[in-house]
């Protein structure tokens, strides 16, 4: 899956130093990131971007603390969004999510997770409750209101992807209005209020009114692209078997035999290993 980024090791803890020559500056734009094309390593250092684009510590932005692996840092840019004129070079600004597609997993990783960072500093420039600037946390990732002291934490989704089973029969799923057009899982996201258990019976009598019964735990999968935290289950129906669809949500939900399932792992999604778990079987040891 897109975090299984072995050997190399994903740091998460906070840490407030500035940005150094060999950091890696993650820079966004819309749903855009900077790459650059034909090197190994895509994602350009701070050193490379100050030499080639004559980027300073002198814009008013702040460069972010984000995360590091292994010993390499990762920073992005807080308060405005910067957009390099790439001039058609071999630096390019590229759609978060075609990452996947052909990037390195640890690079897809980080910009995955970078981007959800980046989107809750961009979104939370103002104190809710007074309006004063926030002001980043020295010591752990907050940011807080020097004015009332009201403090902001990250913003984690938590949400199920459940593959709903029937013996040897799995239901697969399209989504209405999506880029992503081939077979998921049902998904929804978990409401106040409820175990992740609750959304997986709410969410699949909501979507395809059937009711489901021994749901099993599988993974989860930090999805950043989202801001969300994947809880991966498997669940039997339970008694009627006829799918009705919301529309407003799906474009198609059917049952599909253990051996017609053709989207197999692609080694980033926690949805696609469990329809590979359950086109091998295995999703009965669970
Ligand atoms: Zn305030």
């Amino acid at each position: 899956m897109i975090q299984d980024i072995e050997p190399k090791i994903y740091h998460a803890a906070y840490e407030s130093g500035c940005i150094q020559d060999k950091s890696v500056l993650l820079l966004f734009f819309g749903d855009r990131v900077l790459i650059h094309r034909g090197k190994n390593a895509m994602l350009p250092c701070y050193e490379e971007l100050q030499r080639r684009f004559g980027l300073s510590k002198s814009e008013k932005s702040v460069f972010q603390y984000l995360f590091s692996i292994d010993e390499t840092k990762y920073f992005c840019m807080r308060g405005k969004e910067l957009k390099i004129e790439t001039d058609g070079g071999d630096y390019e600004y590229v759609k978060i999510r075609s990452l996947r597609e052909f990037a390195a997993r640890e690079d897809c990783f980080a910009v995955s997770t970078g981007y959800q960072l980046y989107n809750w500093y961009q979104d939370n420039r103002y104190c809710g409750r007074c309006g004063q600037n926030l002001e980043a946390g020295k010591k752990e990732r907050i940011l807080f209101c020097p004015e009332c002291r009201n403090v902001f934490y990250p913003k984690i989704a938590p949400a199920v992807i459940v593959a709903v089973t029937d013996g040897e029969r799995i239901l697969v799923t399209k989504y209405a209005g999506r880029e992503y057009k081939k077979y998921a899982l049902i998904a929804g996201f978990c409401e106040i209020g409820e175990t992740a258990e609750d959304t997986v019976r709410r969410e699949v009598m909501e979507e395809v009114g059937l009711r489901v019964k021994n749901i099993r735990y599988y993974k989860s999968q930090p999805w950043g692209f989202d801001s969300n935290l994947l809880l991966g289950y498997f669940a039997q129906l339970d008694g009627e078997d006829r799918v009705r669809i919301e529309e407003e949500e799906l474009a198609e939900a059917k049952w599909k035999d253990r051996g017609e399932i053709s989207d197999m792992d692609d080694g980033i999604s926690l949805t696609r290993e469990m329809m590979e778990v359950f086109a091998k079987g295995k999703e009965k040891l669970l």
